[in-house]
């Protein structure tokens, strides 16, 4: 009999934590070692009941007497505050989703693959902060990193058995989000309401939001660049409505290789959770028929300012990338408490980018987890200090 795989989660409470378990119910042959939620003890507990979890780790120390109580009696040990959660992610294990959202996603990973574990990366924050420093831990320690966002996953599966050079460009798929069809001039207007609704992935809120500013796709463009080495230039953004085509590859004979699918996050968890094989999924399949057409349209840079910082972090190098994240972080969590604008958001990152652009440690490249999170801090000050100077407008 073969030794059964040995696997962690976290951010299991979230979207993609709950897509993974999904999938992970329906199959067997597997151990759960950790299992890691933000604050919802209650949801936690459950699910490392039911998977029968060696730990559980909730991220806010706080609240370890509750989630003590609520695994009591079950064998699973409890733990709590963003420590554990590394301690947790240095637990042996042989393949590690990695779904918790924001930089704070960043540090149990890199344990992870210090281990030598494949980690299956929904955490693209990780990618634009510290895309060298993950790469080069998964190659020191022969660990492995498959791509979960599912443009990434595309473009992953268009590559196999493919050679790099042979590489023209990367075509990334946008939705839009959720305001792609309103007039320019309302989108400062937008709500949290209008910004949280998407309409084609059920996804976590802050995502959503970032599918509506495109902060997400700027942040996918870094990520795809760092993730598969390719240069800034090769990048390609189209606006693709349907969400059908999930991204794809062009070569340089002309010939473009893409992946489709129903917009269902478990094609790629379940693509990083079989590769090297293909086993079969609980998704829709597609009826080409009754979809008829597949459109698309050229991004507009004036609607979507984030798309143009992008370019300009990937110019930048060193740094930016941690920058740019950890100022979206401020601006968004400053947008869903209501103290800026829905365009505001890219004018605080820019300003912050602006303000530290001179800071000798920006041009660096981070060698050490460390080099990262000043950084991040230094960001989220200055985002802070900026935004507290706005006025909301709209
Ligand atoms: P979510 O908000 O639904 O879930 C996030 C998870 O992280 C939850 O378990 C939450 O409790 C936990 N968490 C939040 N803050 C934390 C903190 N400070 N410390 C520890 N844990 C914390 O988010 P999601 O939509 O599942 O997204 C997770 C990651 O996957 C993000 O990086 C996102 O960009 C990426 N992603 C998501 C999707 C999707 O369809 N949802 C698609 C592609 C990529
Ligand atoms: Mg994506």
């Amino acid at each position: 009999m073969t030794k059964p795989r040995r696997i962690s989660i976290f951010g299991v409470t979230g979207s993609i934590g709950e897509s993974t378990v999904d999938l992970l119910q329906r199959t067997q042959g597997h151990q759960v070692v950790a299992l890691s939620g933000g604050r919802n003890v209650a949801r936690l507990a459950e699910l490392a009941r039911t998977l029968r979890a060696e730990v559980a780790v909730v991220a806010e120390a706080a609240l370890l007497p509750d989630l003590r109580a609520a695994l009591a009696g079950s064998g699973v040990e409890a733990a709590a505050g963003p420590d554990a959660i590394i301690e947790a992610a240095l637990r042996p294990a042989d393949w590690v989703m990695s779904a918790i959202v924001g930089a704070a996603g960043l540090a149990p990973g890199l344990a992870a693959l210090t281990t030598g574990a494949t980690l299956a990366l929904a955490n693209k924050e990780s990618l634009v902060t510290a895309g060298p420093l993950m790469l080069a831990t998964a190659a020191q320690h022969g660990g492995r990193i498959l791509p979960v966002d599912s443009e990434h996953s595309a473009i992953f599966q268009a590559l196999a058995g493919e050679d790099m050079t042979a590489v023209e460009r990367i075509i990334l798929t946008a939705s839009g989000g959720a305001l792609r069809d309103w007039p320019l001039e309302k989108l400062s207007s937008a709500t949290l309401q209008d910004a949280s609704a998407h309409p084609n992935w059920a996804m976590g809120q802050r995502i959503t939001i970032d599918s509506a500013s495109m902060f997400n796709k700027a942040l996918e463009v870094i990520e795809a660049k760092e993730f598969f080495g390719v240069m800034p230039s090769q990048i390609e953004v189209i606006i693709h409505p349907e969400s059908i085509i999930h991204s794809a590859v062009g070569f340089h004979d002309g010939a473009v290789m893409a992946h489709l699918g129903a917009p269902d996050m478990r094609h790629a968890i379940g693509y990083a959770l079989n590769w090297p094989a293909r086993a079969p999924l609980p998704v829709a399949r597609l009826n080409f028929a009754a979809l008829g057409k597949l459109t698309f349209r050229a991004p507009d840079l004036a609607r979507y300012p984030a798309l143009r910082l992008a370019q300009e972090v990937m110019q930048a190098g060193g740094m930016a990338g941690a920058v740019f994240n950890a100022a979206k972080e401020v601006a968004l969590d400053q947008f869903i408490a209501g103290q800026i604008g829905f365009m505001q958001m890219a004018h605080l990152v820019n300003a912050t980018l602006g303000r530290l652009s001179a800071d000798p440690q920006l041009g660096k490249v981070a060698s050490s987890l460390d080099d990262v999170l000043a950084i991040d801090h230094l960001a989220r000050v200055t985002a802070r200090e900026l935004a507290a100077g706005l006025t909301k407008t709209a």
